[in-house]
């Protein structure tokens, strides 16, 4: 029963995940599924993404105020943390990133990477 109940908040967090570009840490996804979910408890989802990882079904990014996002793309990409505010956003691939893979072959076979670029966002960087 309890097994069920799990798996079942841990499908509503991936499908969260999947419908946002927002990289959202622990807390936040906590704040939105607590509206559908009024048990789920702010452990079960650290435990639930914590499996999700595990699975490989999600990626963990960490922000830049020592807190984790997470990320439900996992194909290969770059990110922006900005430095003031913390939004977490996708770079576009550029053709420096896809031939990272190539370049880099001598040292082994890479099956993936995260790089992460830490500055001000458009917003920040305005004010
Ligand atoms: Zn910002
Ligand atoms: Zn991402």
């Amino acid at each position: 029963m309890g097994e069920l109940k799990y798996s079942r908040q841990r499908e509503a967090l991936l499908k969260e995940l999947r419908s946002r570009r927002d990289h959202p840490s622990a807390e936040m996804l906590y704040l939105t599924l607590k509206k559908e979910y009024p048990h789920m408890s702010l452990g079960t989802v650290y435990r639930n993404l914590a499996l999700l990882c595990e699975l490989g079904e999600i990626k963990k990014i960490p922000g830049n105020d020592g807190s984790e996002r997470y990320d439900g793309f996992v194909e290969a990409h770059d990110h922006f943390v900005c430095s003031k505010c913390g939004k977490v956003m996708d770079l576009e691939p550029t053709a420096e990133t896809a031939d990272r893979k190539i370049k880099n072959k001598d040292i082994g076979c890479i099956e993936d990477y995260s790089l992460i670029y830490y500055g001000l966002c458009k917003d920040c960087y305005k004010k």
